[in-house]
């Protein structure tokens, strides 16, 4: 009998990394296993696209990634560019609330304060908003609930003003998202944890998270890393790691059909793929046609995603001539802007950067402001420049410029998603044995999640063909 085949549909971070894992183990233990990655594009690598022009390293999607979560560190490491892993240079960063740049408080995190002293001082609120925030020590924890807006349980435990001003513009940053109508479960599970468990998020956090040190002089570590050549050169270096004949590229993957105990993979190319496990690292529509014959993928219909789009601008260090000491900020829906956070790209990350010049990376496209992705780059520039020369003075044009769009490719986790997910899951199992979904659409949508998916995958599609 022949190897069993296994089929890796999606290039992105999950599907290399399912793919590289895969192979690890059926050469660490001889199994008699073939992997296929599938990626419809030239190129693997998904949403990570960095750019290499006049001296600058420029990052068209993800630009780092959270330390705390080992999964991308540790593929880093894999692939050898452990000596290549830079963290982030700590410094000044801000928040743009009603017209005006304020400090991000000291020792807050994720927007909701667990230092006092910050908190009171911070020129981000007003009294009433303060005494508001302050009534997270008082007020009843919620009913045990299955799941609930983030925006609600923010709002009810530390006011509007905290979220408008705070909260709001750093989480709809990550989820490119209404924080109104993104899941608590599947974002920030813990804060719910941290309200039953101790009735206030201040205390839950000041309990579970490291105390500033007494003197004040230890600097706490960056909490991001990035790969000295940009992260493309993480999907390079595994990719590379790869044996030739696993990886086929620019051949989607149209339509999976069951027969029997295996797939048939129809591809865009006019050929066919038998496998025996599928790995679906391809987005959650994507997915869905590829299996729009079973009725419960139509979960994913409902499942909407947004666009935004990025402009990284280069110039002479010397042009910006007000300049604001800090690494960047992020913007809050009450003040007159269209970007939504600007990041002082040549301080945050240095190595990106000529000696003498500035890079500076700017955000549009807030949910309520879509229509902005689909501007012409010069557009999207005027309207960047026209926002930033509002806080700080930029003489001129740009040398250079990169205009990325992402149109429609940031899946929202609005409320009921872990139980949309975990539906599928049970669907699946029941109707398509050793298909097993991993990437951005379900379970996390950072680089170290959408690892670790990759990773489950690995473990889930060994454990059926084992068995
Ligand atoms: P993708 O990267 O979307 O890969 C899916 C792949 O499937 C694609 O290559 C696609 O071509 C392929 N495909 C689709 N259909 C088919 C088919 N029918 N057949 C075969 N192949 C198919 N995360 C961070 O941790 N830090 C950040 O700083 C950060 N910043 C971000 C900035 C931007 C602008 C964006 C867009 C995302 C950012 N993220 C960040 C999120 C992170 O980049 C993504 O969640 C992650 O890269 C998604 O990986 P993935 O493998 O799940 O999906």
């Amino acid at each position: 009998m022949g190897n069993k085949q296994i089929a890796v549909i999606g290039g992105g971070i999950a599907g290399l990394t399912a793919a590289y894992y895969l192979q690890k183990e059926i050469r660490t233990h001889q199994l008699p296993y073939e992997v296929k990655l599938i990626e419809a594009s030239e190129e693997l690598g998904g949403k990570i696209k960095t750019v290499k022009k006049d001296g600058f390293t420029i990052e068209r999607g993800p630009d780092s990634f959270l330390a705390r979560k080992t999964s991308a560190a540790r593929l880093a490491t894999e692939a050898g560019l452990e000596d290549e892993l830079i963290r982030v240079s700590s410094g000044k960063s801000y928040i743009l609330a009603n017209g005006e740049l304020h400090s991000m408080p000291k020792g807050s995190f994720m927007g909701i304060p667990t230092q006092i002293k910050p908190f009171v001082t911070s020129s981000l609120f007003s009294i009433p908003g303060k005494l508001r925030a302050a009534g997270d020590f008082v007020l009843p924890k919620g009913k045990p609930q299955e799941d609930q807006a983030l925006g609600h349980f923010f709002r009810r435990r530390l006011g509007n003003e905290v979220v408008e001003n705070m909260i709001e513009p750093l989480l709809s940053g990550i989820y490119s998202g209404d924080v109104d109508k993104l899941s608590l479960m599947a974002t920030f599970p813990n804060f719910y944890d941290m309200e039953q468990k101790y009735g206030s998020l201040i205390r839950g956090l000041q309990e579970t998270t490291a105390k500033p040190s007494k003197s004040g002089t230890q600097k706490k570590p960056g909490m991001f890393l990035t790969l000295k050549n940009g992260l493309s050169s993480l999907v390079t270096a595994v990719e590379e790691k790869l044996e030739e004949e696993t990886v086929l590229k620019g051949v989607a993957v149209n339509q999976i059909e069951k027969k029997n105990e295996s797939y048939q993979l129809s591809l865009s190319n006019g050929k066919a793929l038998s496998a025996d496990a599928v790995i679906m690292a391809a987005p959650h529509l994507a997915a869905q046609k590829m299996l729009n014959q079973y009725d419960f993928m139509n979960e994913w219909k409902e499942m909407p995603s947004t666009s935004v789009a990025n402009v990284a601008m280069a110039f002479d260090a010397a042009d910006i001539e007000d300049d604001i000491d800090g690494t960047g900020f992020v913007v809050s829906r009450n003040s007159d802007f269209r970007i939504t956070a600007c990041t002082w790209t040549h301080k945050k990350w240095p190595h990106t950067t000529p000696e003498g010049k500035a890079l500076v990376r700017c955000y549009v496209g807030r949910p309520d402001d879509q229509e902005v992705v689909h501007f012409s780059d010069e557009e999207i520039e005027e309207i960047v420049l026209r926002d930033l020369n509002k806080q700080m003075k930029i003489k001129g044009k740009p040398e250079m410029k990169v205009v990325t769009r992402w149109k429609n490719v940031m899946p929202q986790y609005t409320v009921g998603h872990k139980q949309r997910v975990q539906r599928v899951k049970e669907q699946m199992e029941q109707h398509l044995p050793g298909v097993f979904l991993a990437g951005s659409s379900y379970e996390g949508i950072g680089l170290p999640d959408c690892i670790d998916q990759g990773e489950n995958a690995v473990r889930d599609v060994l454990a059926f063909l084992n068995k």
